[in-house]
């Protein structure tokens, strides 16, 4: 068992397979000459389990466990790149990747046409994922904290989530 100190942050790795999660976050009211969202910004992560696990975890919504599982979180490139290619990083164990879109406005999952929570329109067919996984509580607290808290509001987007999960 390793244990990375990241600015003060403890990670410990138990050989298990990491997630490095990319999280472009994208702009429904604001559209490029194409109609594609534009992208306002990425959330790098490092989860401890892997998506493969998490994706065949049924006990909690996704947004839920992706966030259980979030050891580490910036909106800084820089920054990622140093945890993540640091020999003593959390990389200590093996990765996989994994990469979703959401939505500026209300956290929801997108798609290639569209949010899937607040219904607004778009065309991006490079947008391959189809989600349904609104933004992890602690990728909305950054972003909040990044001066985005009048735009993001996921308490829809959370509870819609919460209801499919029950059934
Ligand atoms: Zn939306």
């Amino acid at each position: 068992m390793k244990i990375h100190k990241e600015r003060g942050l403890k990670i410990v790795t138990s050989g298990e397979l990491w997630t490095c999660l990319t999280i472009a976050i994208k702009d429904p009211l604001g559209l490029d000459e194409k109609q594609r969202p534009i992208t306002v910004v990425t959330v790098y992560c490092a989860l401890d389990r892997s998506w493969l696990v998490l994706m065949n975890d049924f006990s909690a919504p996704r947004s839920v466990l992706i966030d259980q599982s979030i050891r580490f979180a910036t909106a800084d490139h820089m920054r990622w790149s140093t945890f993540h290619y640091s020999p003593s990083g959390a990389n200590g164990a093996p990765l996989t990747r994994a990469i979703l879109y959401n939505c500026l406005r209300c956290g929801g999952g997108q798609g290639p046409t569209g949010c899937q929570n607040c219904g607004r329109q778009f065309n991006d067919p490079e947008q391959v994922i189809d989600s349904y996984i609104p933004l992890p509580p602690k990728v909305v607290a950054l972003l909040w904290h990044r001066g985005f808290s009048s735009v993001l509001d996921p308490r829809q987007a959370w509870m819609k989530e919460h209801d499919q999960w029950e059934g």
